[in-house]
C-alpha cells in the first residue's frame, strides 16, 4: 500500500487540492472570461455549459434550466441555470454548492481588463472575481477532489451555477426554489460560496421592504402658490418626521444577529429617490420650466430591518408616521405602495452545516470560525422561504468590500484554503468516516 493512502483523508484532500491550485486559477480565469453582466444577463447559456461541460466529464450528471418567464427573461437573454449532480455509492445526504454566474457592469477606475482573468501578485484580477466566481471555481475543485479520493461516498454532491442573484434572484435561485430542486426532502445541506472570507460562516441576512410613497397636492399657477396645494412641501413634512422620529428610532433598536460591518446592527433606511413637480428635461431640452405648483412628489424608501422586527410592524411604523401627519396637517393626503419584501433569514448556530464547516476552519486554518450575518440579502432567502430549507449559510474565499468595485480581486490562496475548508465538509458529511455513521 503506497504511504498517501495510509495518511488520513483529511491530510490527502488537502494535499490534492494545494495540487491543483493551478487548475483552481485556470477556471476562475476561465469563468471570468465569460462577461456574464446582468443587466442585461448576457452569456449565461455559455458561462452554463463551461461549468455544465466541465463536471459532466467528471461523472455529474447535468441539467440545464431555463427560466422561462422569469423577469427578465427573453430570447435574446435567456435566464439560463446549471445543476449537477452527483451520485454516490450509498444512500446519504445531499450537500449542494449554489453559486450566482451573474456579475453587476464594470462601471468606471478599472487598470486591469476586467474580463481578462489577469493573475499578478497571487490574486485573479477581474468583474466578479470575488463576487463569485472565485467561490465557485473553489467549490467545484474541491467538489472533485473529494469525489476523486472518496468514490465511495454517501448521498451526493450538487453544484449549481444560478442566474440573476444580483437582480434579485428570480430567474436563478427562486426559479428553481419553486420547482423542488431546493426541496429538504432532496437537498440537506446548502452552502453559497459568496466573498464572505474564508474565516467566516455568515448564517444569514436583514430582512428588507421597498416602498414608494407618494403625497397628493394640488396643480395651481406658480405666482399664487395659495390657490393649489405644493405636494413637495408635504413630502418636507414626512421627511422632517422621519428626521425627528424614525431615524432615531431605528438606530436604537440593536440586534443579536452578528451581522458586518458594525453598523448594520441597528435598523436603516435608505431613501432611495426622491421627484416632485414637473419631469426633468430630457436631453437636447434647454427649455424654461413652467410655472406650477406640483401636485405630486413621490420617495422611494429602502428600509432594511432586523429578525427581531416583522414585516407588520416595519410597515405599521411608516403608516403610523404618514396617519399622524394627516391627522394634524391641513390637506395631508398619502399613498403607499408596496415594491418589494424579503424576510430576514437566520440558520441556527447549532446546524449542522454550520458545525461541519466551522470544524473545517479549524482544521485547515488553525483558529475558530467567526459567524457573521449579511447587512443585504442575497438567494439564501429563497432557499429558506420558497425552498424551506434551513441548513443553508454563506461561506467562500474574498473579501466583500471588493465586491463590485474597480479592480475586483480574489486572492489564489484564499480560494486554495476555502476550497480545502469545502472538502473537509463534504468529507465530514459524506465520508466514510461521516457523522451519522458512527
Ligand atoms: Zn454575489
Amino acid at each position: 500500500m503506497p504511504m498517501e493512502a495510509a495518511a488520513p483523508l483529511t491530510d490527502r484532500l488537502r494535499a490534492e487540492i494545494a495540487a491543483r491550485r493551478d487548475e483552481i486559477v485556470a477556471l476562475t480565469r476561465d469563468l471570468i472570461r465569460v462577461p456574464t453582466l446582468n443587466p442585461p444577463g448576457q452569456d449565461y447559456r455559455a458561462i452554463c455549459e463551461l461549468v455544465g461541460t466541465r463536471l459532466a466529464a467528471r461523472g455529474f450528471e447535468i441539467r440545464h434550466e431555463r427560466a422561462l418567464g422569469a423577469p427578465g427573461d427573453s430570447d435574446l437573454y435567456p435566464r439560463w441555470n446549471v445543476i449537477a449532480r452527483r451520485e454516490g455509492r450509498a444512500p446519504g445526504e445531499c450537500v449542494h454548492f449554489n453559486s450566482h454566474h451573474d456579475v453587476v457592469e464594470v462601471g468606471r477606475g478599472w487598470t486591469r481588463d476586467p474580463f481578462g482573468g489577469e493573475v499578478a501578485e497571487g490574486r485573479v484580477y477581474g468583474r466578479g472575481a470575488c463576487d463569485m466566481k472565485g467561490g465557485l471555481a473553489a467549490s467545484i475543485v474541491a467538489a472533485e477532489v473529494f469525489v476523486d479520493l472518496c468514490p465511495g461516498f454517501a448521498g451526493a454532491v450538487e453544484i449549481s451555477a444560478t442566474a440573476d442573484e444580483e437582480s434579485g434572484g428570480y430567474g436563478g435561485v427562486a426559479y428553481l426554489a419553486e420547482r423542488g430542486w431546493f426541496d429538504p426532502a432532496r437537498v440537506q445541506h446548502v452552502i453559497i460560496p459568496e466573498p464572505l472570507q474564508k474565516d467566516r460562516i455568515c448564517l444569514g441576512h436583514r430582512g428588507g421592504w421597498w416602498a414608494e410613497i407618494e403625497t397628493a397636492g394640488e396643480i395651481a399657477h406658480g405666482s399664487m402658490p395659495f390657490l393649489g396645494d405644493c405636494a413637495v412641501r408635504h413630502m418636507g413634512a414626512v421627511l422632517d418626521a422621519f428626521e425627528r422620529d424614525l431615524f432615531p428610532a431605528m438606530a436604537a433598536r440593536r440586534t443579536d444577529m452578528p451581522v458586518v460591518p458594525e453598523g448594520a446592527r441597528s435598523s436603516t433606511m435608505n431613501i432611495n429617490s426622491i421627484h416632485g413637480g414637473q419631469a426633468e428635461p430630457g436631453p437636447g431640452d434647454t427649455s424654461l420650466p413652467s410655472h406650477c405648483v406640483p401636485d405630486s412628489c413621490r420617495i422611494v424608501i429602502d428600509r432594511r430591518y432586523l429578525v427581531e422586527e416583522s414585516h407588520e410592524d416595519v410597515r405599521a411604523e411608516i403608516v403610523d408616521l404618514l396617519e399622524g401627519l394627516k391627522a394634524s396637517r391641513p390637506r395631508f393626503d398619502y399613498r403607499i405602495r408596496e415594491l418589494n419584501h424579503v424576510a430576514p433569514s437566520m440558520t441556527d448556530r447549532q446546524a449542522p452545516i454550520v458545525t461541519t464547516v466551522a470544524r473545517a476552519i479549524t482544521e485547515v486554518m488553525g483558529q475558530e470560525a467567526t459567524f457573521v450575518a449579511s447587512p443585504g440579502t442575497y438567494d439564501q432567502k429563497h432557499i429558506d422561504r420558497i425552498g424551506r430549507l434551513k441548513n443553508c449559510i454563506a461561506y467562500g474565499p474574498g473579501l466583500l468590500e471588493l465586491a463590485h468595485k474597480p479592480d475586483e480581486w480574489i486572492g489564489i490562496d484564499d480560494m486554495v484554503q476555502s476550497a480545502e475548508v469545502m472538502a473537509l465538509s463534504l468529507a465530514r458529511l459524506l465520508g466514510p468516516d461521516r457523522e451519522g455513521r458512527r
